[in-house]
């Protein structure tokens, strides 16, 4: 169905109008990012065959204009603001708008045209003003979402919460070749190239479950290994399966990290540069919240160790660091404005302490760059950061954890709180278990949970309340999610304090 631009600008063709023609453009849906209080950015892709093994989703060779409308209703009865973009054929027709001049603090639906069709609407938000006290803020977090392991069922559920902010922190798609007896395989090899990765996106992207999320909320999104390659280090890589060239290694990184950008609502100030990209940033929810958004994956050392799970003295140098020099030397600026009643640490890997009684811990983990760790506990301690709360992504089960001065003196004070929370279906339906697993060795590690699901953070001046959100079942579609355990932070008291 065919919308003109009078009808679109009219807003006369509302949500209820999505074409399903062979031509339709808008099969990735819509998605919106980085809130500020003036500005959001809007993200769609145009591919009406978003399968093409070429990655250019069954677009023609040339440049092709979107209109995007911002409205403070989902009729469109008064649009606040409007233009037309370019979506570029270099960039598979993808398209970044930072839509500016929108008020703090308030709900706005946007959408897109294109080749006379017009998108779903999707709903987002502005963040409070920089110095405003705001309302209270409902955010989710969740991470490892991964086709092959299940429904995107918790997407669905975290759509229905209509929260204000959703942070994704890693493992937005898996590199994966197809495997045999999965619920939905990958389509095609393990993903080395641009075009794959783009696809590979095309895939993902095309779930009715993860459109819903992305359309109900602005995201905060920060990667994690596989989005690029399984537990790789900065340059290194975790091992060379498959087999490849150091160039081929950079140009697998690179075309991640493109794809990544392409494909997800980051502001142009994320676009990569050759083979990095820009990704720890700062988010301000007013005066209530900040979120340090971290990328503990680009610039950390190589695995000590060569990585895995052991007994390792070289993750004890003093050197070692899975932030880099200079977003280490940001986040303790960060720590020291003392701007927000909360600050939220958005990144990946698990944070506490959790080395056995031999002394095994991860590698991968921040027990693998334990100078680093204390540097950023001690930064926050000297810096007397009030509320620290670290969100945590990559482990695939849910974990709460008070955060000690010394993991080896459990009578050392609580400095702060980790949350980590589960994943959205990597690891498959697993398994009733609460039991916390070494939790006779390191009783700051409080709960766990074996179950697919995301966290809910209600957060207003006087406490976070966190909530482990998760489903029984992802192999099948469908599942409710029930609140499975819930903590309190009160306000100037850090750790878990349960419900
Ligand atoms: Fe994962
Ligand atoms: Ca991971």
């Amino acid at each position: 169905m065919a919308v003109t631009r009078r009808t679109f600008v009219l807003g006369l063709a509302g949500t209820a109008l999505v074409p399903r023609s062979p031509a339709y453009p808008f099969r990735l849906g819509v998605a919106s990012g980085d809130p500020a209080p003036d500005s959001v950015v809007l993200w769609t892709r145009l591919a009406p065959s978003p399968l093409d093994a070429d990655g250019q989703g069954g677009m023609p060779h040339a440049d092709v204009p979107v209109d995007w409308q911002i409205a403070t209703s989902p009729t469109f009865g008064k649009v606040v603001t409007s233009g037309t973009v370019q979506a570029r054929y270099a960039d598979a027709h993808t398209v970044h708008v930072v839509a500016n001049g929108l008020r703090p603090d308030a709900e706005y639906y946007y959408r897109f045209r294109a080749r006379g069709h017009v998108s779903a609407t999707g709903r987002t938000l502005t963040t409070p003003a920089f110095d405003a006290r705001g309302r209270d803020l409902t955010m989710l977090f969740a991470c490892c979402s991964n086709l092959e392991s299940g429904y995107f069922t918790a997407y669905r559920r975290m759509a229905e919460e209509h929260a204000d902010l959703i942070l994704h922190l890693g493992d937005y798609i898996y590199e994966g070749a197809a495997k045999p007896n999965v619920v939905r395989p990958h389509l095609g090899r393990e993903i080395l190239t641009l075009p794959d990765y783009r696809r590979r996106y095309g895939q993902y992207k095309m779930d009715p479950d993860l459109q819903a999320a992305h359309a109900v909320a602005p995201w905060v999104v920060v990667p994690d290994d596989h989005d690029v390659e399984d537990d790789y280090s900065g340059v290194f890589r975790f091992d060379d399966l498959p087999p490849l060239t150091p160039a081929q290694w950079v140009t697998r990184r690179t075309a991640a990290y493109r794809a990544y950008y392409e494909h997800l609502p980051l502001r142009p100030a994320s676009a990569p540069v050759g083979n990095s990209i820009q990704l720890y940033r700062r988010l301000y929810w007013g005066r209530l919240a900040t979120f340090h958004m971290l990328d503990t994956r680009q610039f950390r050392s190589r695995l000590a160790c060569a990585g895995g799970w052991k007994v390792c003295r070289e993750a004890d140098q003093p050197r070692r660091s899975i932030t880099g020099a200079a977003q280490e030397a940001w986040l303790l600026d960060g720590f020291a404005e003392h701007h927000g009643t909360w600050d939220i640490l958005g990144q990946q890997v698990f944070f506490a302490g959790r080395l056995d009684p031999t002394g095994v811990g991860n590698m991968d983990a921040w027990d693998g760059y334990r100078a680093s760790r204390a540097r950023i506990q001690r930064g926050w301690q000297d810096r007397r950061v009030r509320n620290p709360v670290v969100l945590t992504g990559d482990i695939h089960t849910a974990w709460a954890n008070d955060l000690k001065a010394d993991y080896t003196d459990e009578r050392s004070p609580t400095v702060g709180t980790e949350l980590i929370c589960t994943s959205l279906t990597s690891r498959g339906d697993g398994t009733p278990d609460t039991a916390v697993p070494g939790q006779a060795t390191n009783p700051h590690l409080r709960f766990y949970s074996d179950r697919r699901g995301y966290c809910r953070a209600r957060i207003t001046p006087a406490q976070l309340t966190a909530d482990f959100r998760t489903l029984d079942f992802v192999k099948l579609p469908g599942a409710p999610v029930t609140t499975l355990k819930s903590f309190a932070i009160p306000d100037g008291r850090p750790g878990l304090h349960p419900l």
